[in-house]
């Protein structure tokens, strides 16, 4: 067996472990990175990227459809049609080019990238079978220990993936859009997806266990995402639990909160039902490292249970989302280069990218009240206008705060370019810490979203100022 010697080793080639890769190499640290497939994990291969390119394309091709009928803006085409096989080659070049862009930065920056599946052998020793069939299995041996290892779809007990049950991965890639798509789960996977089968056309059903829609966000901010999901004519069931596939194989069974029974026609059932952390299969359960629920146990240095083993991304649970999993990584690095770092954000926004796009601040901090203030604000003026003429421009600006000011939540629902905007104002809040005060007392360009965020913080501290 070949053997190597590394500073650092890292198991993931996601946003986690390449940042980490590349902040650690630029630090000076002698690192390798192990994958098994193509770098950029999740987020860039069968994640983030895709499904907004995804969503792009839907949104896009949607609007020309708009332009078939009546325009308010005088914009008239006869027909509009969709090749989905080009518009996956175009999302597939996009992901190739993002996945290249990691692989040059990983070598600019001198970082060791060994192609293979890695197995842990103790929290110093790695095994890596490599990509290649005829190369000899390789053993790596390092002084710090990176974890970065992901997560994976969760499946529905009695309805494995394959045939028509489909995961969020080969949603991604249609070859065709299905007549009736079933879709399980109404978190922000499940609308994403479904919003693009239903602009492309697919008739679309949406099953949800609990008793709303993308259940972690606020209330105040999921009414306007369920107005628009009625308007794009999506079937919301709420409340209805999957029994499975009917005998046919051509409708999912269902029951309804009354435990009556019916079944749903699908050509296609996505379940998109949530993600759990990537423990198994790799030789973690050779380090008996503490764990919290599924995920792997980490302080807030991202430090495992034991000494020079750490973990990021969504191994290590909830949030999981890129950004988080990106940040995590580079304060591993620099904590590994003798810099001291912490990761205890007041908070990590999360945005949605339903229509309209629903913002949300995630609480992190511990010990938080559970139940603060809520104001909710809707402008009544028109804002940014929307590239659809019929489409309203649904906002809602929503904060909880806490006796003193500090804002603990902040939540922005808007179409279109807002999204960006309203993730930048919560942003603004989480990372900095600001106050009520100082948010109703920033000055925003006109007409923007960011006028909005500052007026529901007037109007949390009772000076309402614009309409
Ligand atoms: C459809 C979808 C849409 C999403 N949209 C967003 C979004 O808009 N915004 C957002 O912030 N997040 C989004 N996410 C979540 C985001 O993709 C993840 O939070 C992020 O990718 C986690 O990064 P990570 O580095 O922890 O793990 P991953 O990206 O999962 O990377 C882990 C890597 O480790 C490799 N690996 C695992 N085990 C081994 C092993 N033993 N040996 C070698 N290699 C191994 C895997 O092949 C993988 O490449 C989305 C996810 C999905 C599924």
């Amino acid at each position: 067996m070949d053997a190597q010697h590394t500073t650092l080793l890292i198991i993931g080639g996601g946003p986690g472990g390449y940042v980490a890769a590349i902040r650690a190499a630029q630090l000076g640290i002698a690192t390798t990175l192990v994958e098994s497939d193509t770098l950029g994990g999740t987020c860039l291969n069968i994640g983030c990227i895709p499904s907004k390119a995804l969503i792009h394309a839907a949104d896009a091709y949607h609007q020309t459809r708009h332009f078939t009928g009546d325009s308010t803006l005088g914009i008239h085409v006869q027909s509009a049609s969709i090749d989905v096989a080009q518009t996956v080659r175009w999302k597939d070049g996009i992901v190739a080019r993002l996945t290249g862009g990691v692989s040059a930065l990983l070598k600019k920056h001198g970082v060791k990238v060994v192609k293979g599946w890695a197995r842990i052998v103790d929290g110093k020793t790695v095994d890596v079978t490599l990509a290649k069939p005829e190369a000899e299995p390789t053993r790596i041996q390092c002084e710090h220990l990176l974890l970065a290892t992901g997560s994976v779809e969760l499946g529905l007990p009695g309805m494995p993936f394959g045939g028509r049950v489909i995961s969020s991965t080969q949603a991604l890639s249609p070859a065709s859009v299905p007549a009736k798509l079933v879709v399980v789960g109404a978190g922000y996977i499940g609308l994403e997806l479904g919003i693009v089968y239903r602009k492309l056309g697919a008739d679309v059903t949406v099953v949800e266990a609990q008793n709303s829609i993308l259940p972690l966000y606020d209330d105040e901010l999921v009414k306007p995402v369920a107005a628009s999901l009625r308007r794009l004519g999506v079937q919301v069931h709420l409340g209805y639990k999957v029994q499975g596939i009917n005998a046919a194989g051509d409708a999912v069974r269902v029951h309804d909160n009354a435990g009556r029974e019916s079944e749903l026609p699908a050509d296609q059932v996505l379940v998109a039902i949530g993600r759990v952390p990537r423990t198994h299969g790799w030789g973690l359960e050779q380090l008996m490292l503490a764990m919290q629920g599924r995920a792997l146990k980490v302080d807030d240095q991202c430090r495992t249970s034991m000494r020079n083993v750490w973990a990021i991304g969504d191994l290590t649970g909830e949030p999981m989302l890129a950004h988080r999993a990106m940040a995590q990584g580079e304060m591993v690095a620099e904590i590994i280069a003798g810099k001291r770092r912490h990761f205890a954000p007041n908070a990590i926004a999360a945005v949605c990218f339903t229509d309209p796009g629903s913002c949300h601040r995630w609480f992190v901090t511990q010990g938080m009240p559970r139940r603060p203030t809520w104001t909710a604000f809707r402008p009544t003026s028109p804002l940014p206008p929307t590239a659809a003429p019929r489409r309203p421009s649904p906002l809602m600006v929503s904060y909880a705060w806490w006796p003193g000011g500090q804002p603990l939540d902040c939540g922005l629902a808007s179409s279109g370019r807002g999204r960006v905007r309203a993730e930048y104002g919560v942003f603004a809040l989480a990372g900095g810490g600001a106050t009520l005060e100082d948010v109703g007392g920033t000055i925003h360009a006109h007409p923007t979203l960011g006028e909005a965020v500052q007026e529901a913080a007037l109007r949390a501290l009772g000076h309402a100022l614009h309409v």
